[in-house]
């Protein structure tokens, strides 16, 4: 059986965690919903165009030279500090999120 690890509330019943693995940018709507709960400043917004098109990017001065879309889409900034919490998936109107449980040590 796969051991996960696990939290337990102030009551003392085991939940497990679900960390965030991935965003789906082409969803996305940029309204900062997932920004604003997350608790462990995790995200980032950035501009789209950059997001789903990295390689059109002048590695100096990031200017798109494609197009001029610069709508904002969200970014996983620091996923290493995650906990888990899936408050970013319970208030996204895109269901954006992949999460993930972690095998325990
Ligand atoms: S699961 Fe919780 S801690 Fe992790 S990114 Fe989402 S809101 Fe932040
Ligand atoms: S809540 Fe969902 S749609 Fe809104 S910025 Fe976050 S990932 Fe994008």
């Amino acid at each position: 059986m796969a051991e996960f690890v696990t939290g337990v509330t102030f009551g003392g019943n085991q939940w497990t965690p679900a960390y965030v693995t991935d965003i789906n940018q082409k969803t996305c709507i940029g309204c900062g919903r997932c920004f604003k709960v997350c608790p462990r400043d995790v995200f980032d917004l950035v501009e789209k165009a950059e997001a789903l098109n990295p390689d059109d990017f002048d590695d100096d001065y990031g200017d798109f030279e494609d197009d001029d879309d610069n709508s904002m889409v969200m970014s996983i900034k620091d996923g290493l500090d995650c906990i888990g919490c899936e408050a970013c998936s319970k208030v996204c109107p895109k269901d954006c999120f992949t999460h993930v449980h972690k095998q325990a040590a």
